[in-house]
């Protein structure tokens, strides 16, 4: 199949042909030519299998017959993120560039009064995060009724963000007769019920990842101690001994840590930026590009600010922490080993992490290598007092965590990490530019509260 014959006009197809893809992939071939009848589409996609392109550019065909009004668009993209409300405005502009339509980002982090201006002069294509649109629709500045087209994308991100109402009173806003595209990776049962509320005999499109992702990547788990400090020295030792690092992302849980972990890096030499809900907007688009155009080789990154983002080429993966939840680990090591290409990936784990660990060999259905011996239940004695002399080590206390809290307050319990509960991991709603929620959390209410018998 080829892109000729999926019924997109010329123009689009000369964009396509520029960007250089000869073939769709297959959620663009079974999407593309239902999209240009009209047809409502559920598609069971995760970002990596071309899904952008499967509404972009039947949206663009679609759009070159009737033109914008002021205030009020022709069609509305939703997006989790702000990166990802970028990342599909690039490709409308790459995919559009035969095309003379005018497009509004409406993200946080950037001013209203641009925003507004556009959407003054009229939008046939107006892509959002949930949050800031509906901003804009409160201020009166926007009206939904015009809306032809309406995507919602990587759904079940916005469940995992919180951001269902929000989508729920868009979708009222916008016509009936609309036609509406939804894409989400997986489908929870809140997902299935949105989907029966807001779509009309939708066309069901799944596509898995290409070449099974996990198979395509060399997985390898590398026992550490707990302690940050020891996590950062056995990473920086991974990163020297691969000698074919072209470039690589380290996810960590908490974006503290992607904050802390970044600062030693650059300190020991090493060509890093960080990525984390609490930067800007402007930091985190240059951080992003810059780590795109190779001008830095590590990214740092919490799971939240890099999901779902396009970073083609990536060739290791490094697992700081060793993510709460399953499904994400399996997300973090997708950023290796696409397109075919070999990838590498590596997870400290220590021995707290053992039920993490069975539950991602659980979903992957496969047990991970370990680099040596799996990670020793660490020594519960008592840590001597260190010699006020060491300098040497001074990075290292500053973060011993046995001791100290995630923003280095002492810790009221004295006992060793292993003695104490577990944090549960929690699945909490966050905003859109925040990361995970335990880390907003003061540390003592994390502390478990010991319940007297009787
Ligand atoms: P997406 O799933 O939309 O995030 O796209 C993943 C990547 O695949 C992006 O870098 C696209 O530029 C690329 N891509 C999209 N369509 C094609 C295609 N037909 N052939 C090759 N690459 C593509």
């Amino acid at each position: 199949m080829s892109f000729d014959q999926l019924g997109l006009s010329d123009k689009v197809q000369a964009a396509v042909a520029t960007s250089g893809y000869t073939t769709p992939t297959p959620i663009q071939e079974q999407a593309i030519p239902h999209v240009l009848q009209r047809r409502d589409v559920l598609g069971i996609a995760q970002t990596g299998t071309g899904k952008t392109a499967a509404f972009t550019l039947p949206m663009l065909t679609l759009l070159e017959k009737g033109r914008a009004r002021a205030r009020m668009p022709r069609t509305l993209i939703l997006e989790p993120t702000r990166e990802l409300a970028a990342q599909v405005e690039e490709s409308f502009e790459k995919y559009g560039k035969n095309h003379k339509l005018s497009m509004a980002l409406l993200i946080g982090g950037v001013s209203f009064d641009d925003q507004d201006a556009k959407l003054t002069r009229g939008v046939d294509v107006l892509i959002a995060t949930p949050g800031r649109l509906l901003d804009h629709f409160e201020r009166g500045r926007l009206l939904l009724s015009g809306i032809e087209v309406l995507v919602i994308d990587e759904a079940d991100r916005m469940l995992d963000m919180g951001f269902i109402p929000d989508i729920e009173r868009i979708c009222k806003l916008t016509p009936f007769t609309r036609q509406t595209l939804f894409f989400s990776a997986t489908m929870p049962p809140e997902i299935q019920r949105l989907v029966g509320q807001f779509l009309t005999n939708p066309i069901k499109i799944e596509v898995s990842r290409p070449a099974s992702t996990v198979d395509a990547v060399t997985q390898i788990l590398v026992s550490s101690a707990s302690d940050p400090a020891k996590k950062r020295e056995i990473l920086r030792a991974l990163i020297r001994a691969e000698t074919n690092i072209k470039n690589g992302i380290i996810f960590c849980n908490r974006k503290t840590e992607v904050a802390k972990l970044h600062r030693s890096l650059v300190r020991h030499g090493f060509s890093a930026i960080a990525l984390h809900g609490d930067m800007d907007q402007r930091s985190r688009m240059n951080a992003l590009e810059s780590f795109r155009k190779g001008e830095v080789t590590l990214l740092i990154a919490s799971d939240v600010a890099a999901r779902g983002l396009d970073i083609p080429d990536v060739s290791h993966v490094f697992n700081f922490d060793v993510p709460h939840h399953a499904e994400d680990y399996v997300h973090r090591i997708g950023r290796t080993g696409r397109a075919g290409r070999a990838g590498a990936s590596f997870t400290i784990a220590s021995s707290a992490d053992g039920k993490s660990v069975a539950a991602i060999e659980k979903l992957i259905g496969r047990k991970i290598e370990w680099k040596d011996a799996p990670a020793p239940v660490e020594d519960s004695a008592p840590r001597k007092t260190e010699h006020k002399g060491r300098r040497r080590e001074r990075d290292n206390k500053r973060a011993a965590p046995a001791e100290r809290t995630e923003d280095g307050r002492e810790r009221a319990d004295s006992r060793p990490p292993q003695e104490r509960e577990p944090r549960r991991p929690q699945r909490q709603p966050v905003e859109p530019s925040g990361d995970a929620v335990a880390s907003h959390l003061p540390a003592f209410l994390l502390r478990p509260v010991p319940v007297k018998a009787g």
